[in-house]
């Protein structure tokens, strides 16, 4: 099965929204609740909590007094909001996401409907008391609409993710094409290697111009009074502007990875622990705007569905400290280092372009490594990789599951900013 993903713009009416609202408010108390539950029992056993464990919570509090409210609520929504709990602590868990986040009211409101939603011309027709929703569907949905996603942006926006299933699987994986090497960085958001030469690929000005303006909009938000009219407008006009940032970056970040996915088969790029990167604030807000994983996150569903291959390598692989040419180690390369000649063989590099080799030929290896391992067959390698070191015994991964479907292709999704 194939599953794609399309959004929408809704257009609920008065009465449709407070419908909504009430919605939205149950999940994100359900998601609080059981997260918090999560965490607890974490810490009095050392053991989690899985999704059947907490779905048997919900009659109880249903029953109880305060939270009797609970009961009015469609009820899978609040199962769906525990399974997409359980998503994210899987995601977390395998490296892949941030741990599980605290929901709050001020922030984008979500949820899912897992079924028994109808995609008309024009209108979407909900499950439970909210009913049919005016919808401008752009394209047509494919297939058998298996869960649809329900949104509220700070701007008061209101869209609709339709996630539908078509026939058909996606192809053999293969290595069997050209292989590029990706170094992702602050300078340049992307520089790649395709073993004989280098290109680099800047964030578009015109994000930077809307970053600029955000900025502004938000020093101007941060001096007004609480509480006063004035306050709540800017907050309105910071949320549009931030909604224009993340939706051209996003746009940015398909088109790329589109063109790259299009024209390579195998795509190498560097695990990145965005975690201890934060650390240094200086480069925390460039990283976590830079949507870095969203990037390897579209590259990596994109060459699922074309049977590419993925490849990350560990983080600890010293990529910009390598010589590409003879594989001599610097011990140092300090980050404003731009450029730097070999002491062993004298060639002069380009850092990124050096690192994105390395990458690449990093990649080679492990795919290599892989194929030699696994019995009667594996990938057939044949991209010209003579430059293949020799094994060190690293730590690799070679991803070819994407992780939640939502996460991956919805276009106009505020991503990487909270
Ligand atoms: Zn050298």
């Amino acid at each position: 099965m194939l599953r794609k993903v399309v959004k929408v713009r809704i257009y609920p009416t008065v009465e449709q929204q407070v419908n909504l609202a009430q919605s939205f408010g149950c999940s994100r108390w359900w998601w609080n609740y059981a997260l918090n539950h999560s965490i607890e029992t974490y810490k009095e056993t050392g053991k989690g909590l899985g999704q059947s464990a907490l779905n048997a919570l919900l009659p109880a509090l249903k029953k109880a007094e305060e939270t009797k409210w609970l009961g009015d609520c469609y009820s899978q929504i609040l199962q769906a909001t525990t399974l997409n709990l359980t998503t994210a602590y899987k995601n977390f868990f395998e490296g892949r996401a941030r741990f599980p986040r605290f929901k709050s009211k001020n922030d984008k409101q979500s949820m899912q409907y897992p079924q028994n939603v109808k995609v008309l011309v024009d209108i979407i027709k909900l499950p439970g008391s909210v009913g049919e929703v005016k919808a401008s569907i752009h394209r047509p949905i494919q297939g058998k609409v298996k869960t649809v996603t329900v949104s509220k942006y700070p701007s008061g926006k209101y869209f609709a993710s339709i996630l539908s299933e078509v026939e058909g699987d996606n192809p053999e994986s293969s290595a069997e094409g050209n292989i590029i090497g990706i170094d992702l960085g602050l300078k340049h958001f992307a520089v790649v290697s395709d073993g004989s030469k280098v290109s680099k690929f800047d964030n578009p000005r015109h994000i930077r111009k809307h970053e600029r303006n955000l900025k502004r909009k938000q020093q101007k938000l941060a001096r007004k009074k609480n509480g006063s009219k004035s306050r709540l407008k800017n907050k309105r006009l910071v949320a549009k502007v931030h909604e224009r940032v993340s939706n051209s970056r996003q746009d940015f970040l398909h088109k790329l990875s589109t063109k790259l996915v299009n024209d390579n088969q195998v795509v190498v790029v560097e695990n990145l622990n965005t975690k201890g990167m934060v650390l240094n604030h200086n480069l925390a807000k460039s990283i976590s705007d830079a949507g870095w994983g969203m990037f390897t996150n579209f590259l990596a569903y994109k060459l699922e569905r074309k049977g590419g291959m993925f490849v990350e390598i560990d983080r600890w692989f010293p990529s910009s400290k390598l010589c590409s040419n003879c594989f001599y180690q610097m011990g140092e390369m300090p980050l404003d280092v731009r450029e730097w000649t070999c002491p062993h063989c004298g060639t002069h590099h380009d850092r990124d372009g050096n690192a994105a080799m390395n990458i690449r030929a990093e990649g080679i290896r492990i795919i290599k490594l892989a194929a030699s391992q696994s019995v009667g067959g594996g990938f057939p390698v044949t991209a010209g990789g003579g430059e293949v070191r020799p094994k060190k015994g690293r730590k690799s991964n070679l991803r070819r599951s994407p992780t939640i479907p939502e996460a991956l292709t919805v276009p106009g999704t505020p991503g990487q900013c909270g």
